[in-house]
C-alpha cells in the first residue's frame, strides 16, 4: 500500500511537473510572438525587453537573441545589440560555444560603436583562451588597423599565422610603409630606411616601397637613385603611374635631366606595358599634364574614347589638329570632371573611392585600388561594368 501510494504520488507529481512545462512553453511562444509583434511594430524598445525577459530563463531562445542583437546592429542601433549580447555573456550555465559566440558579437558592437579598448578585452580573452582563436585575431587586426597602431597589426597576424591561418607578408609590407611614411613627413630618415628594409624583408619587388624609397633618396637630395626607384615601379606596377608621374618628373627636374623623364614613357610605350590612353589619363588624375609627351598621349585619347572625340569634334573645327594650349586646357576640364568621380575601384569588392588609397576601405584588402581607366559621364546605376580604356 505504501509503495502504491509513493507510486501514486510520483505519478501526480510528473504529471504537474509535464503540465507545469506544457504551460511554460504555451506562454513563452505567446511573449516570443507578442516580442515579433513589437518588432514589427517597429516598436524595438519594447521587443528589446521581451526577449531580454525570455533570455533569462530559456535556452531555446539563444539562437533568436544572436539574430536579434545582429539585427539591432545592422539596423545601426548599436545600444540595443550591446545590451543583447552582454545579457547572453552574463548568463549562468551558458556553454563555452555560445559564450565565444556572444563574446565575439559583443567585441563587435563596441568596434561598430568605435569603443576599441572594450572590443580589444574581450578579443583578447577569446584569442588566449576561446575555441576559435582565429577569429578573435583577425577581429585584432581589424582594431590595430582602424587605430593606425601598425606594430600592434603585425603582431596580431604573428599570431595569426601560429594558429595555423596562412602568413600574408602583404599586408605587413604595408604596416612598415605606413611606419616608414609617417618617419618621412617628420624627416627621420634614418628611422624610414629601417622601416622600409623591414618591409622589404617582408615583401621583394613591393611598389608602394620603392616609391617610398625613391621618396626617401629625393629628399636625402640623391635624384638619380629616386629615378631608378620610380621608373622601376612604373615598368613593374604601371597601376601606379599616377602616384609615380609627377614624383618622377620632379626628381627629372631635380636631377636637372627632363629628358629621363620622356625616356620613361617612351621605354613604357615601346615595350607595350601601358598605351598612351592609360598614360593621358593617369597623368589627367595625377594633375601632372604639363609636358609635350604627355599631351601627346591626351591628343590619342581624344581620338580614340568615342565619348571624349564626339565632345572635342564639336568644339574643334573639323581638320584641325589641337595646339598645345587647347590639348591643356581640355586636360584641366577633364581632371575637373574626373575629380568630381569615383576615379578608383576596388578589383577585389569593386567598391569606388574618389581617392587614391592603399587599403580598401571596403573589403581592406591592401593595393587593389585601380584606376577606373576611363572617363565615366553616365549616372553609376546605368554603366555596363567597369569599362575598358
Ligand atoms: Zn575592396
Amino acid at each position: 500500500m505504501v509503495f502504491t501510494g509513493t507510486l501514486a504520488a510520483g505519478w501526480g507529481a510528473t504529471a504537474a511537473y509535464a503540465e507545469y512545462r506544457r504551460r511554460r512553453r504555451v506562454r513563452r511562444r505567446e511573449r516570443y510572438l507578442e516580442g515579433l509583434r513589437f518588432l514589427l511594430d517597429d516598436n524595438r524598445e519594447r521587443a528589446l525587453e521581451v526577449f531580454l525577459g525570455l533570455a533569462a530563463n530559456d535556452d531555446e531562445t539563444i539562437d533568436t537573441h544572436f539574430a536579434l542583437g545582429s539585427l539591432y546592429r545592422r539596423r545601426g542601433e548599436v545600444d540595443r545589440a550591446i545590451r543583447v549580447h552582454q545579457h547572453l555573456v552574463a548568463r549562468p550555465g551558458l556553454q563555452p560555444r555560445y559564450r565565444d559566440a556572444a563574446m565575439t558579437e559583443l567585441a563587435r558592437d563596441y568596434i561598430r560603436a568605435g569603443l576599441y579598448d572594450r572590443a580589444e578585452k574581450l578579443l583578447l580573452e577569446l584569442a588566449d583562451h576561446g575555441g576559435e582563436p582565429a577569429a578573435a585575431l583577425a577581429y585584432l587586426v581589424r582594431i590595430a588597423e582602424l587605430q593606425h597602431d601598425w606594430p600592434q597589426a603585425a603582431a596580431m597576424h604573428e599570431r595569426l599565422s601560429s594558429v595555423g591561418v596562412p602568413e600574408q607578408p602583404g599586408a605587413i609590407a604595408h604596416y612598415y610603409c605606413e611606419m616608414a611614411e609617417a618617419a618621412l613627413a617628420r624627416r627621420d630618415f634614418d628611422a624610414a630606411r629601417e622601416y622600409l628594409r623591414s618591409a622589404r624583408g617582408e615583401q621583394e619587388d613591393f611598389g608602394r616601397g620603392a616609391i617610398l624609397r625613391g621618396d626617401l633618396a629625393r629628399m636625402e637630395g640623391d635624384p638619380q637613385v629616386a629615378l631608378q626607384f620610380y621608373r622601376r615601379v612604373v615598368r613593374r606596377d604601371f597601376h601606379l603611374l599616377a602616384l609615380v608621374l609627377p614624383r618622377l618628373a620632379e626628381a627629372a627636374r631635380q636631377a636637372g635631366d627632363p629628358d629621363v623623364f620622356h625616356d620613361s614613357l617612351r621605354e613604357l610605350l615601346q615595350n607595350g606595358v601601358g598605351n598612351r590612353s592609360e598614360i593621358a589619363y593617369a597623368a589627367i588624375v595625377s594633375g601632372y599634364y604639363d609636358d609635350p609627351v604627355i599631351l601627346d598621349c591626351v591628343r590619342e585619347l581624344l581620338v580614340t574614347d568615342s565619348d571624349l572625340r564626339d565632345l572635342t569634334g564639336a568644339l574643334l573645327p573639323a581638320g584641325v589638329e589641337p595646339t598645345e594650349a587647347q590639348l591643356r586646357s581640355v586636360a584641366a576640364a577633364l581632371r575637373n570632371v574626373v575629380l568630381r568621380h569615383a576615379r578608383y575601384r576596388c578589383s577585389v569588392c569593386g567598391i569606388d573611392s574618389s581617392t587614391f588609397l592603399w587599403q580598401c576601405p571596403g573589403c581592406k584588402s591592401w593595393d587593389t585600388l585601380r584606376a577606373v581607366a576611363a572617363l565615366e559621364f553616365l549616372p553609376r546605376a546605368a554603366r555596363p561594368g567597369a569599362p575598358s580604356a
